[in-house]
């Protein structure tokens, strides 16, 4: 048995998010300067209540201190306008308050405008929530906010996509479906990527979010947090972990996705901590790791951490 999970209604298409009709009572969450790209204008949101003060790494205070000024004010719907990280807050925000829900992102990665997921930084430590009321009523997929995207986000957009999609590809919790997705996702992006036909990178984006989202991400992912805690953004992280990943699994995506690492040319990434700690954390990591298709021990994790630290996996294996 398997079931499949997602908003009801997703629209794709360039231009899409600045042609929609939204209701005349929105509350639009985002991050600083959504106003100075432009995308207030685009679209057309500028009589809505805003808030656009989300961080990367959103806490959980974020959430509330939202919910704490505007639970009085009179809204139907929340706006969630921008990357992973205001997605996830406006989520949580919609959810909590019940209140509709428009998930319009502005990056191609997290594919968080289709997922249940909301992940928020509790006393320092990210912690992902699953709740299928979690879900955008609409998400909107609108290749334009690719225009002004600066590299360095494109491409750390990009490689999480990649990751999602193929670790999902490899989850023990996947299914036909989930598999289709995850493939197809993968063969879009690449060829995004690899051919710098940037604007397929929306597509490959969200059938990411909608191949992963009923399924999981396994030990990439899991690898990934210790180097993210030291600083590294997720997406840089994931370039090495999930390699090394699909190394250990010997994963019919390892050559193609080590490719699209050099193709973005990701600089090294090095891990300060001692490996015995970073493995103990990392082995707690059980939602990720009891995904993986093949079981890993600690001294699996100490393995991989030596090759990841600076672009090992990349020479001599
Ligand atoms: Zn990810």
């Amino acid at each position: 048995m398997f079931q499949i999970q997602q908003p009801n209604h997703i629209i794709f298409g360039k231009y899409a998010a600045s042609e929609y009709s939204y209701p005349n009572d929105c509350l639009i969450i985002t991050s600083k300067g959504a106003k100075s790209r432009g995308w207030i204008d685009y679209i057309k949101g500028n009589n809505f209540k805003i808030f656009d003060n989300v961080e990367p790494n959103p806490s959980m205070n974020t959430v509330e201190n939202i919910i704490s000024q505007f639970k009085n004010e009179k809204f139907s719907t929340v706006i969630g306008l921008g990357g992973g990280s205001s997605l996830d807050v406006a989520k949580f925000v919609g959810f909590k308050l019940k209140k509709r829900k428009i998930m319009i992102p502005t990056t191609f990665g997290s594919g968080s405008e289709v997922t249940k997921i909301s992940v928020l930084t509790i006393n320092g430590k990210k912690k992902s929530f699953h709740d299928k009321q979690i879900f955008a009523d609409i998400a909107i997929v609108d290749s334009y906010f690719l225009n002004n995207c600066p590299p360095k986000i494109l491409r750390n957009s990009a490689i999480d996509a990649c990751a999602q999609c193929s670790e999902g590809y490899d989850s023990k919790s996947g299914n036909y479906h989930t598999k289709f997705l995850c493939k197809k996702a993968f063969d879009i992006l690449e060829d995004a990527i690899i051919n710098e036909k940037y604007e397929n990178l929306a597509l490959g984006s969200l059938m990411t979010g909608l191949g992963f989202g009923n399924c999981s991400t396994t030990l990439g992912h899991a690898l990934s947090y210790v180097f993210s805690n030291e600083g590294y953004s997720h997406g840089h992280a994931l370039a090495f972990t999930t390699t090394a990943s699909h190394f250990f699994n010997n994963s019919i995506f390892y050559s193609r996705f080590k490719k699209l690492v050099k193709k973005l040319n990701f600089e090294p990434i090095f891990l300060k901590q001692d490996f015995d700690t970073a493995s103990e954390i990392i082995l707690k990591d059980r939602k990720h790791l009891d995904n993986n298709p093949i079981s890993v021990e600690k001294n699996n994790i100490i393995e991989l951490l030596k090759k990841i630290n600076h672009g090992k996996i990349f020479k001599n294996i």
